[in-house]
């Protein structure tokens, strides 16, 4: 009885101590805590999710992503006295601005979209874009004479770059940054984040998000589609993904109405007038939230067959079209991927 007792003790002893170990083990996989920030940024809401080893490291990397953002909004606000892009706009028609290396790259990349989306994302469209004041104090219907004299003012051949010099040569053209700006701010917070030891976790600046890692509990990651109606914020799609971006461009998000007719923020340069296109809300998935950020845009204006045919030829890009018929138009690559949850919306192809 005796003998048994020990040998009893020999085995139950190591097989506690394994069990400890495996827990130990579990535990240290499991110790990542969920730390959340927020920030009003780039005039939109701000919103960070991490998971850190601890809370403070994971506050710590959030404030240093918040600071990166507000360093971006710094140099490229069109309102903030002495930004890049202020500078540029005072300075139009009379001298270069020597500007930022994250001021050259978005210029530099916004230069290179204007010919990818046939003229419809142009980052010198900001005469047009301020006698709307879409959202600003200032907010009103332009008259007919105003808008084809801003449009005389957009061309974007009047802009030089040379190194880090930038000069805009007709003096009513003005810069505006707005549909790409807040895309690039995500890809470099994600940047600083990944930098201070952040494994998995989101950034999302009013819709233009980036996914990266996986979360602690394996899940798969599900990012919404916002309902594209006025003061909705629920959800009428979602999306399984990681590693990646997804932005959304709407006419829902920033507009005023007038005897029943919604003038909105994105400007067809073609018209002069907020985009009619039929599309009411687009939504890109793309490795770089700068590039979801302009082709969200852009094919708002485009429409659903152009914008589409323009995606499909974009590799590691893919799009949600909807139209005002509330239906749903993907491209090749998203098929498996999207789930509709609002009956109201239905896929179209
Ligand atoms: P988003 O919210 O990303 O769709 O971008 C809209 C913002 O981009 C507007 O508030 C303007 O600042 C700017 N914008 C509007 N229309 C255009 C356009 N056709 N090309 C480039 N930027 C635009
Ligand atoms: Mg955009």
């Amino acid at each position: 009885m005796k003998k048994a007792k020990k040998y009893i003790k020999f085995i139950v002893v190591p097989l506690i101590l394994i069990t400890m170990v495996f827990n130990l083990t579990a535990c240290q996989e499991k110790v990542l805590q969920q730390v959340d920030g927020e920030a009003f940024v780039l005039g939109t809401y701000g919103q960070i999710r991490v998971f850190a080893p601890s809370q403070s490291k994971g506050n710590k990397a959030i404030e240093k992503a918040f600071q990166r953002i507000r360093d971006i909004e710094n140099t490229m606000s069109t309102s903030i006295e002495n930004s890049d892009v202020y500078n540029i706009n005072q300075n139009a028609g009379q001298a270069a601005v020597k500007v930022s290396d994250d001021t050259l790259y978005v210029i530099e990349k916004g230069i290179e979209y204007k010919n990818i989306t046939k003229g419809n994302f142009n980052i010198t469209l900001g005469s047009l874009i301020e006698l709307w004041g879409i959202g600003k104090d200032w907010q009103r219907i332009p008259a007919q004479e105003e808008i084809i004299e801003a449009q005389k003012h957009i061309d974007i051949n009047q802009l030089e770059v040379e190194g880090n010099n930038v000069k805009i040569n007709d003096p009513n053209m003005l810069m505006d940054l707005g549909g790409i700006a807040k895309g690039y701010a995500v890809d470099e917070a994600v940047k600083v984040l990944k930098a201070n030891g952040i494994e998995s976790g989101f950034v999302n600046l009013g819709g233009d998000i980036f996914v990266f890692g996986e979360k602690p509990d394996q899940s798969p990651w599900y990012i919404g589609i916002q309902k594209p109606e006025l003061n909705s914020s629920s959800v009428m799609a979602r999306i399984a993904m990681s590693n990646e971006s997804i932005v959304s461009s709407g006419d829902y998000e920033r507009y005023f109405i007038e005897e029943d007719v919604r003038y909105h923020h994105i400007i067809d340069p073609a018209t002069g007038y907020p985009s009619d296109s039929g599309v009411i809300s687009v939504t890109i998935l793309s490795d770089k939230a700068i590039d979801g950020d302009v082709l969200s845009t852009a094919v708002f204006i485009l429409g659903l067959e152009e914008g589409l045919a323009l995606i499909e030829t974009l590799e590691d890009v893919e799009v949600a079209i909807i139209t005002s018929d509330k239906l749903v138009h993907i491209s090749s690559g998203l098929d498996d991927k999207i789930e509709i949850l609002d009956k109201a919306y239905r896929m179209a192809n």
